[in-house]
């Protein structure tokens, strides 16, 4: 008999009941250190009090209001959005995905009023993950997430990751766009070096055509910059956001230039909830805090102490892994052993990780981990290790 949840997910038995910072307390009670933050989305830890506030007190005013009438919370975290990044404006969703959704139509839409109308293409690449929406999966590609649900949104083509030459080689006139993430997430914690970007940047200016970037799982803070481009000294035309703008409430953004947003007037898009008075307000209370550049520099300087340990772990646990990888505070450790062992060993542990593809675990911890937990996190990691040595 079909479960009354639909079985889509294979979840582990744990049972959380409350969080608090980089904690996570299971119903019987075990505390357990969260390394996953929910995938990247609880960037300042559970129940900050900055945005417990903020939700409760808009929670007495007012939950819900059409996007027919102004919304003051959605204008104040795009005004912020607006003045800390790239962007000249913002629409806001309630998910990565619908972020995908909405870059895919104004890439589209932005050559058709353009006057070339052909520019449709969207150029991926291999490993992505840009949600599970029709568009999401198409333009992601594998077959893991696309098969047997065509006929597939047409318009997209895959290219191996970081192959720079096969871009260059593809693009003609009637490529849209090429959209990328800066360092893939499920992929298995892949940043594209800041070279490629740039070559991306100027293959896009050359032939007219869009840089699309996800930062859903990178942006906010979690690379050590508010946005993990500004690494690599350029700047997108459009950028999807998700999971940590919301701190743990559902909301996504899609921000753009004046010139990429010319095509989206009233009308042509639109979300029920998207920019709700809740969702914003946390959104505000989020980038109050992570857009500092003291709460960034505190950012960078434990993503260094965490690496540097997790060198160490690595080179004292050669069987059970291989490398470290990634930027800032979204790290992966390739395995040698299976990752999935190796998460399981870590919940025996009361460790939290997150599988990658790739043979990878990612570490997502709390933008705010504290260096005490920091420490306690190698312990437990080094327990989990020990315990597949010894499996
Ligand atoms: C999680 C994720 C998405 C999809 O976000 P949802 O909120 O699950 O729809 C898209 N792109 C990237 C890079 C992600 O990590």
């Amino acid at each position: 008999m079909i479960p009354s949840v639909l079985p889509t997910y294979n979840r582990a038995p744990l049972n959380f009941v409350k969080g608090e910072g980089s904690w996570l307390i299971e119903a019987d009670g075990r505390r357990f250190l969260d390394l996953g933050s929910g995938i990247a989305v609880n960037a300042l830890g559970h129940a900050h009090p900055a945005l417990v506030e903020a939700l409760t007190s808009q929670a007495q005013n007012l939950w819900h209001v059409s996007n027919l009438y102004e919304i003051p919370q959605q204008q104040a975290l795009a005004d912020k959005l607006v003045a800390e990044t790239f962007a000249d404006t913002v629409f806001f969703t309630n998910s990565g995905t619908e972020a995908c959704e909405l870059a895919v139509k104004m890439a589209r839409k932005y050559h058709f009023e353009k006057g070339t109308p052909e520019k449709v293409e969207i150029i991926t690449f291999e490993g992505s993950f840009h949600g599970r929406s029709s568009a999401g999966i198409a333009a992601a590609g594998s077959e893991k997430m696309t098969k047997g649900f065509g006929p597939l949104l047409p318009g997209f083509v895959h290219l191996p990751w970081g192959d720079a030459q096969a871009v260059a080689a593809t693009i003609d006139e009637n490529t849209a766009a090429i959209l990328v993430e800066p360092v893939q997430g499920e992929g298995g914690i892949r940043p594209m070096p800041d070279q490629d970007l740039k070559d991306l940047r100027a293959l896009c200016d050359e032939h007219g055509i869009l840089l699309i970037l996800d930062e859903v799982q990178c942006g906010v803070g979690r690379t050590g910059k508010l946005f993990a481009h500004e690494w690599a000294g350029i700047t997108p035309d459009i950028m999807m956001v998700a999971k940590g703008i919301g701190g743990g409430f559902p909301l996504g953004a899609v921000l753009a230039t004046e010139n990429a947003a010319s095509g989206m007037t009233a009308g042509t898009h639109g979300s029920t909830y998207g920019g709700n008075p809740l969702g914003c307000a946390v959104g505000c209370a989020v980038m109050d805090h992570v857009a500092a550049p003291e709460f960034l520099a505190e950012v960078n300087r434990k993503a260094g102490l965490l690496r540097q340990k997790l060198e160490g772990l690595v080179a004292s646990h050669p069987a059970v892994f291989e490398e470290v990888r990634g930027s800032g505070l979204m790290l992966g450790l390739k395995c040698k052993a299976v990752n999935a062992e190796v998460v399981k060993a870590g919940y025996a542990a009361e460790v939290i990780t997150v599988p990658a593809a790739d043979n990878v675990i990612r570490l997502l911890p709390a933008l705010t981990i504290s260096d005490a937990d920091i420490d306690e996190a190698i312990l437990r990691l080094e327990a989990a290790a020990a315990a597949v040595e010894a499996a």
